[in-house]
Order: C-alpha cells, then sequence, then structure tokens
C-alpha cells in the first residue's frame, strides 16, 4: 500500500461557494492515479471482508468514490440522485434544507431487505446529505455497514447526525 499523504492533494479553497466557507477540494486527488488508487486501495482493505452487497452514494462526488470501491470489493453500486433523473420506478425522501427542502431518490429495487450496504460520500460535513440517504433506506431494511468518507471535516459534528451508525474516513480537518 503506497504511503502517500492525501492531505498533500487536498486543496483549500477560501469563500467557496459563499464568503466564510473554506472548501475542501477534491479534484488534484482525481488528477493523481496514484492519490486516487490510495483512497480506493485504503477504503477497500477496510471493506473487502465485511460483506457488503451495495454500495449506496449520492449525486454527484459520491459517485467518484462509490463506483470504483463497488467495483474493487465486488459489491453492487447504487446511485441516489436528485429528482427526476433515474428512468424506473423510485422511491423518495424529502428533507429540510437551511431555507427551503431538498428530495433524493433511489430506484425502488436497488436494494432487498437485509442486504448489507455501505454508504460513500467524498466528504462529511453536517452531515445532511447521508442522514437523508439513511432515510431514504429506512425504507428497505437494509442493514447498515458504516458511512465512510474520504475527508471528515470534524468541527461540524456530522458524526453525531449519523448516530447510531458508525462513520470511518481517510483524512480528517
Ligand atoms: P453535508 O451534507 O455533510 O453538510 O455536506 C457534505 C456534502 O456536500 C457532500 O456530498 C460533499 O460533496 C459536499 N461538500 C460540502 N462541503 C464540501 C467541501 O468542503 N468539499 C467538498 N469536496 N465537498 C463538500
Amino acid at each position: 500500500m503506497s504511503d502517500i499523504d492525501l492531505k498533500d492533494y487536498i486543496r483549500d479553497i477560501p469563500d467557496f461557494p459563499k464568503p466564510g466557507i473554506l472548501f475542501r477540494d477534491i479534484t488534484p486527488v482525481l488528477s493523481s492515479p496514484a492519490a486516487f488508487q490510495a483512497c480506493i486501495d485504503r477504503l477497500a482493505e477496510r471493506y473487502a471482508d465485511r460483506k457488503i452487497d451495495a454500495i449506496v452514494a449520492a449525486e454527484a462526488r459520491g459517485f467518484i468514490f462509490g463506483a470504483p470501491l463497488a467495483l474493487k470489493i465486488g459489491a453492487a453500486f447504487v446511485p441516489v440522485r436528485k429528482p427526476g433523473k433515474l428512468p424506473s420506478k423510485t422511491h423518495s425522501h424529502v428533507y429540510d434544507l437551511e431555507y427551503g427542502s431538498d428530495t433524493l431518490e433511489i430506484h425502488s429495487d436497488a436494494v432487498l431487505p437485509g442486504q448489507r450496504v455501505l454508504i460513500v460520500d467524498d466528504l462529511l460535513a453536517t452531515g445532511g446529505t447521508v442522514e437523508a440517504c439513511l432515510k431514504l433506506l429506512e425504507h428497505f431494511s437494509v442493514e447498515i455497514v458504516e458511512c465512510a468518507f474520504c475527508i471528515h471535516l470534524r468541527g461540524l459534528e456530522g458524526e453525531k447526525k449519523l448516530a447510531p451508525h458508525s462513520v470511518y474516513s481517510l483524512v480528517e480537518y
């Protein structure tokens, strides 16, 4: 396994997308095949023997890490999308935002009761996105193995929102 320090490939962008926000940009990780490979390898090492049936990931950045990890550990990849994007019958969950609300959808036949599911996203901030994925999955009676991220912004306490599910990340700030 490589000894790459992933923090060397995460770029800080001040005031994006709004003044006062420090955005952790993962595109330099993606530009480096070695760093991107290290991310997927390290996640795969943790989950290869955990009997994961499906990886569920929300668009768009969750797909980037979720899909190659699913291939590597031999799990199904299940996309969660904004409304109107998935072509077959869907199940949806509406959740509150600071101003207004948002909706996420999953195909109704994408996961089966009792399956072992890993949720993957690029970054855990407030936890709102993955909390919405967890609510979406409640309908299916699956077993959530863990929520996995490349980056965890600890100060925002997103892990509290996801409790009692456990959270794992490759990098913390
Ligand atoms: P949360 O829902 O946990 O507040 O925010 C996490 C979601 O927003 C993730 O899907 C992630 O892609 C995006 N996000 C929020 N802040 C950042 C950031 O600083 N860097 C990146 N790469 N994504 C972010």
